[in-house]
């Protein structure tokens, strides 16, 4: 039997740029120490108190059907937490609580996006962004960041691109870059929104891990309230990735529209999840802080290792909990670079270009071991680059 277009095209056929990831995983699997350093999982897992708190409410009787746009309650702190943050009135009309992060970028494409709609990112760009964007059936279309500019997108690039598109997809602190974006390139990508008339959808879900500068929410910028929503998560910012608990913050019409959505696809969130990110937000600043930390401190490490060397380059992470290093150096694309460091030392990353051809030639690194096999990991990859270098 056919299947739709739709569906058989989220992935384009060919590499999906995980074999590496994938490899390393069997190679721990069969009993080899592997040192992962691909996929952005916290190397703690969720907080005990939270546990507790989903526990309580599994066993209070949280465990039926919840309400669809989320609890009263969470969309409430939600809201409170954007308006804090933001300084823009938000209400828990503006709020509409989902699966994690992953459900709200494909609700918000799925709102504001039409059949063959181009529908544009910034690449390099997290590895699931095209496929969302063609699993509603709209054209994904990636508009390139480059490292020369620590990885900001330029304004003229993005009016070039926008020319007949519906919608922007960008994502600060970024991954896989670790950048933040300036104000001035806010201010450049609302310009944009607002003169080409594009939905903007800011993926903030490292919002909490900030480690030089400062994050800014273009939803607070002139005029952009009205076209923006914003992708928001618990799982980078209080290590919950395997509780599903995201949002998205946008105009009310737009929230409307997408509760009949969440209503066709995962009838809400359930109930005890709910509660127990209530309870996570709750905890303020302190706990987020705790969470990012290990982040920061491997960050500098980071930045004091590769500092001792000069052939694997490196824009400075601002914030996440990645680096991305430029191996171009050793002739080696990224993908080979992966594959034979995997190979030859035990030690998986992620190629470059598994985030896009802006990234072709570097690697991405995510900080989630404990500090020491980190440090190790990171001087090996250097030595090895140095080697494959002179070879
Ligand atoms: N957005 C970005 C940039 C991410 O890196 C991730 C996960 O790694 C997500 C969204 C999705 O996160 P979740 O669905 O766990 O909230």
């Amino acid at each position: 039997m056919k299947l739709s277009h739709r569906i058989t095209h989220i992935t384009t056929g060919g590499s999906d740029g995980w074999e590496v990831y994938i490899r390393g995983r069997r190679m721990a699997a069969a009993g080899t120490s592997v040192t992962e350093l691909t996929i952005g999982e916290h190397d703690v897992r969720t907080d005990p108190s939270i546990l507790k708190a989903m526990y309580d409410a599994a066993a209070g009787g949280h465990t039926g059907y919840a309400m669809i746009p989320g609890t009263d309650a969470l969309r409430d702190a939600v809201a409170a937490r954007v308006s804090a943050r933001t300084g823009v009135p938000t209400t828990r009309d503006n709020v509409l609580i989902t699966a994690g992060g992953q459900a709200a970028l494909f609700a918000a494409h799925h709102a504001v996006c039409d059949e063959g709609d181009a529908a544009l990112f910034i690449d390099p760009y997290y590895a699931t962004y095209p496929g969302t964007i063609r699993a509603i059936g709209a054209r994904a279309v990636p508009v390139p960041a480059a490292p020369d500019t620590g990885f900001q997108p330029r304004a003229a690039d993005l009016a070039q691109a926008a020319e007949g598109a519906t919608s922007l997809l960008i994502n600060s602190p970024n991954n896989p870059t670790g950048a933040i974006y300036s104000a001035d390139t806010m201010a450049g990508i609302a310009g944009v929104c607002r003169d080409h008339d594009l939905w903007l959808i800011s993926d903030e879900v490292y919002d909490t891990q900030i480690w030089d500068g400062a994050h800014m929410s273009p939803r607070a910028l002139p005029d952009m309230a009205a076209r923006t929503l914003v992708v928001g998560s618990l799982s980078k910012s209080h290590a919950m990735t395997g509780s599903r608990c995201g949002w998205i913050v946008g105009p009310e019409p737009a929230i409307e529209h997408m509760i009949n959505l969440s209503t066709c696809t995962n009838y809400g969130v359930s109930g005890f999840i709910q509660d127990a990110g209530l309870f996570a937000l709750e905890q303020g600043t302190g706990l987020e802080e705790q969470i990012a930390e290990p982040f920061r401190r491997r960050r500098d490490l980071a930045l004091a290792t590769l500092a001792r060397q000069n052939l694997v380059g490196y824009v400075p992470p601002q914030g996440a909990m990645y680096l991305m290093l430029d191996i171009r150096a050793t002739g080696l694309s990224g993908q080979a670079f992966a594959n034979a460091l995997l190979d030859e030392h035990r030690i998986a990353v992620m190629p470059g270009e598994s985030f896009g051809d802006a990234a072709a030639g570097f690697v991405r690194v995510a900080m989630t071991v404990a500090d020491d096999r980190f440090v190790a990991a990171l001087e090996t990859l250097c030595d090895f680059a140095e080697k494959k270098a002179r070879a």
